[in-house]
């Protein structure tokens, strides 16, 4: 059987194996490479790639790669919007305009995966494993992997998103539910839809059970847009199932001129919906020398732009509790009871943001979304905080 036992890098740096190569998983290899780790990530893919998408990076995004040297490629390769709105869904009518002063980076996931990869494999060629889908954990310091790998380590961190295996094993299986949205992504080219897009960069519809969030990617070459519908029901589970022009002037009719006009410049082949599914937020991510990171740890609804914002941090607070605490467990205790409460209030705030955006009565969520604020999410910097 093939097996991997990581050696502690250099010094006595403990070894840290990394499962799953998504946004979490290569910034977390960054962080840790640029303070003398070298961790490895074992990756289910047989090769990178990402989603024909957008990403908006917020201001602590942005501040946790300003401090592992990784902004400067992240500025050279997106845009900036100076102007936001929102809007009316189904009246058109300007509800907020916004001057954002270029605060919010907007890339495309192709161009940010790039990047992060360049970046780890720079410093490190052989950090990568592909077409290793994690298997089960046997309780204490190994993993193993559908290929049969087995890998030893003395911190592993399950960095395998929404539907992660590794928080699986961890606590059992999920409790997995509809969260009540319907979302279609559509890129669309920026000269089909220049009339729309002239009066403001980035910012959306809002209301009466639907909305659509767009901004420009690429130069502004490209206008990346999600749309959500509330719905009863979902049986699918895929990010990526094929959508039709025809569906989304049904299922989006009430919307005003400017959503109709940018949903049907959607290129035909290039319409993809998904069922948004979400769980409880779980009470502990570490057993022994496991924990979890990003949406592995913490999924949350898209309305608050900030999920893999959090997952940035995350790694940030995880490379520096390992570097400071020499003690793995020390670091993990550390680094979770640094992130769990600020995930699990940001989670609780995305959903209201949901209830807000469609116009729903938040009695159930009130409470916690109070507690949150725009300045909590975007004024938090993951490098001076102590841990
Ligand atoms: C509509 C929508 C819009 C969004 N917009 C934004 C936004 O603008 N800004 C923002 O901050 N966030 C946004 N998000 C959220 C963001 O995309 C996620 O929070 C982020 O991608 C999570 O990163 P991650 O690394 O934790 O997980 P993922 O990106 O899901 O990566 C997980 C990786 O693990 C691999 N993997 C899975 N299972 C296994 C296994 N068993 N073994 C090995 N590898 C495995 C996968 O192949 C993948 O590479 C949005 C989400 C949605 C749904």
């Amino acid at each position: 059987m093939p097996s991997d036992t990581l050696m502690r890098s250099g010094s006595s740096k403990p070894s840290v194996a990394i499962v799953g190569a998504g946004i979490g998983g290569l910034t977390l290899a960054v962080a840790l490479q640029r303070v003398g780790f070298r961790p490895r990530l074992y990756e289910r893919a047989s090769e990178l790639s990402e989603v024909g998408a957008g990403l908006t990076l917020a201001p602590n995004a942005m501040r946790a790669y300003e401090f592992i040297g990784l902004k400067p490629a992240i500025v050279a390769a997106s845009d900036r919007p100076e102007r936001a709105a929102l809007k009316d869904f189904s009246t058109g009518k300007t509800l907020n305009q916004l001057a954002l002063a270029r605060l919010f980076h907007q890339i495309h996931r192709a161009d940010m995966q790039a990047l992060l990869i360049k970046a780890v494999t720079d410093a490190d060629p052989d950090a990568i494993r592909l077409g290793q889908e994690f298997a089960a954990f046997d309780g204490e310091s190994k993993i193993r992997f559908t290929s049969g790998t087995v890998v030893e380590a003395d911190v592993i961190v399950g960095c395998d998103g929404n539907r992660s295996a590794v928080r699986q094993a961890l606590f059992g299986p999920d409790r997995a539910a509809f969260l009540n949205y319907v979302a279609w992504r559509g890129l669309v080219p920026a000269k089909a839809v220049e009339k729309v897009i002239a009066e403001f960069d980035s910012g959306g519809y809002v209301g009466g059970g639907r909305s659509l969030i767009r901004y420009r990617i690429r130069g502004g070459a490209l206008v990346n847009y999600v749309a959500f519908a509330r719905k009863d029901e979902w049986t699918a589970d895929s990010w990526s199932i094929r959508s039709t022009i025809a569906e989304l002037e049904r299922e989006f009719a009430n919307g005003c001129d400017d959503v109709l006009a940018i949903l049907r410049a959607t290129p035909p082949e290039a319409s993809f919906k998904w069922g948004l599914i979400g769980r409880p937020p779980l009470e502990q991510w570490t057993k022994g020398r496991v924990t979890l990171l990003g949406d592995a740890a913490h999924p949350m609804l898209p309305f608050l732009g900030q999920g893999a914002g959090m997952a940035i941090e995350d790694a940030v607070i995880l490379a520096r509790a390992l570097e400071h605490y020499a003690d793995p467990d020390e670091a993990l205790a550390r680094y979770e009871s640094a992130r769990r409460p600020r995930t699990t209030l940001v989670t609780l705030g995305a959903r209201h943001s949901g209830f807000r955006m469609h116009g729903i009565d938040d009695t159930e969520t009130s409470d916690a979304g109070r507690q949150y604020t725009e300045a909590f999410v975007a004024d938090y910097d993951p490098a001076p905080i102590s841990i």
